[in-house]
């Protein structure tokens, strides 16, 4: 499959869509213009890959809105060289906007097929994560902490208590938080035990999962 002009130039309407909505950060919104979305989706989706929408992808679950990539990225204000772990690879769109930032990107997915088609995937793309992880993100990654950043791309009934303890001092977890519909949440480490929280509005996502299925 092929980058054309055509996806291209859809691409640049995406991008001034999602910052009509809101989004200022200028690399946030040039990785939008820059990542072929379409190559991410599942071919019967294909023309819809430039409207921001969530779509269906393998295994039952969606690729993200690209306004709410957008908007969970610019919660992390990354910077290159961030250590950044992802709970919910699913497509690997998220992923691929944070390696394009120059972020060092741990990605956990718990859905095995989603897991070996994106791990192997993104890379033929040039968009090269540190680790992929086929594994149950409600408990993080301990081997790799301490996180500058820790993006939950799923919708979480609570707060997972081991992704706060595997943040830097200073660190931020973006996460949507709720059952139906989520809050979309940032918690800041301000020192061991003090954590800081701000809420941004509602949010759909699929579930974060906590039984193999
Ligand atoms: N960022 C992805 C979003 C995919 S949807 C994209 O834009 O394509 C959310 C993903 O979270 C799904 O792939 C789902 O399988 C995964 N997921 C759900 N519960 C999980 C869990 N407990 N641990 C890790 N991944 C999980």
């Amino acid at each position: 499959m092929k980058d054309t002009f055509k996806h291209q130039g859809m691409r640049q309407q995406l991008v001034a869509t999602v910052k009509k909505k809101g989004i200022t950060e200028v690399k946030v919104l040039d990785a939008i213009g820059k990542i072929p979305r379409h190559l991410f989706m599942d071919s019967g989706f294909l023309d819809h890959a430039y409207q921001d929408k969530a779509f269906p992808i393998a295994a039952d679950q969606t690729i993200s809105q690209p306004y709410t990539v957008a908007f969970q990225t610019e919660l992390l204000k990354l910077q290159p060289c961030h250590k950044i772990l992802e709970i919910g690879t699913g497509s690997g769109y998220q992923t691929a906007v944070l390696c394009l930032l120059g972020a060092q990107v741990y990605s956990i997915e718990r859905q095995h097929e989603l897991y070996k088609k994106t791990s192997k995937f993104l890379p033929k793309l040039g968009y090269r994560a540190k680790k992929f992880i086929f594994g149950d993100g409600y408990i993080g990654l301990k081997d790799e902490a301490p996180f500058d950043g820790i993006i939950v791309t799923a919708g979480a009934p609570f707060v997972p208590k081991p992704l706060l303890g595997q943040l830097k001092i200073g660190g931020r977890l973006v996460i949507p938080v709720g059952d139906d519909v989520q809050i979309m949440t940032l918690i800041i480490r301000k020192g061991p035990k003090e954590f800081e929280q701000h809420e941004f509005g509602e949010f759909r996502f699929v579930p974060l999962l906590e039984d193999k299925n």
